[in-house]
């Protein structure tokens, strides 16, 4: 009997962390663990990977990805959006990511809980894994970015207001959209749409020029305060004021319901509705 009573607790917290978002992954995550690549694997020869993890290896076998990498240097670690990926003097590459909790860290030895999905052993001696509890991370040849749309740090105004201002789907929705702009998750969007002053139901097509604008900058912002050493998607002015659900700015009731799929906040007086922005 007992085993049926945790279980069903497990999956309805993890459902409740995945509204919330409260520890999905967002561009600065990623631009952080893509550092500690950097910095722990770049110029070193792979002696061997630990890629026995089917389901997070998937759809590689047992073995596929250690021989196709074994011997190599890593020459580079990438990001794009949410995406890492190591490049190598053999031409393979080996696409990364997180998932909902996954880091990238120098494991000298194995978790003992088998939580390291993946591990890479380089010549002398170091080891770097990738750990997640949850499983929810993926490891794969190529860095797997071909779908999505330019990153949200670098996107250019022009791109940003081509790409994110198109549409009948609220704005919301549109930044969530790693096809039309890639990093940018639920945290973060709401911070951006809070500074910005649009209301995340807003269709996309209907901003103005110097809202888009706006919005990309305020973007940038929060992405720059996210990526510093005590900064974190989710650590934000707004993020913050969630929880308390008061904006920061009016200190009205924050106003709160589903958009684009996930739980978003938004202030009612200052994150209106307009007709055409
Ligand atoms: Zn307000």
């Amino acid at each position: 009997m007992s085993p049926v009573v945790p279980k069903r607790c497990r999956i309805s917290r993890r459902n409740k962390t995945q509204r919330e978002g409260s520890y999905m992954p967002e561009l600065p995550e990623a631009e952080k663990a893509r550092r500690t690549l950097e910095r722990l694997c770049v110029g070193l020869r792979i002696a061997h990977v630990e890629d026995g993890d089917e389901w997070v290896c998937r759809p590689h076998e047992p073995g596929e990805l250690d021989s196709a990498l074994r011997g190599s240097i890593v020459t580079a670690a990438g990001r794009h959006g949410k995406f890492l990926w190591l490049e190598t003097d053999s031409g393979h590459e080996l696409g990364l990511h997180l998932g909902m909790g996954g880091s990238i860290r120098s494991a000298p030895k194995p978790s003992p809980r088998s939580w390291d999905r993946i591990a890479i052993v380089f010549d002398d001696g170091s080891r770097v894994a990738l750990r997640d509890k949850r499983r929810l991370s993926r490891a794969h040849l190529g860095a797997g970015i071909d779908k999505l749309g330019p990153d949200a740090l670098t996107i250019t105004p022009r791109a940003f207001r081509a790409r994110v201002g198109a549409g009948r789907t609220p704005i919301k929705a549109r930044l969530l959209d790693q096809s039309v702009l890639a990093g940018v998750g639920n945290l973060l969007a709401d911070e951006a749409l809070f500074d910005a002053m649009i209301n995340p139901r807003q269709p996309a097509g209907t901003l103005s020029t110097d809202a888009l604008d706006q919005l990309r900058s305020s973007l940038r912002v929060a992405l720059r305060e996210a990526l510093t050493p005590k900064g974190g998607s989710g650590r934000g002015r707004f993020a913050r004021a969630r929880r308390g659900r008061q904006c920061p700015r009016c200190s009205c009731e924050l106003e709160r319901a589903t958009v684009g799929g996930r739980t978003t906040y938004w202030c009612p007086n200052e994150q209106v509705i307009t007709e055409t922005s």
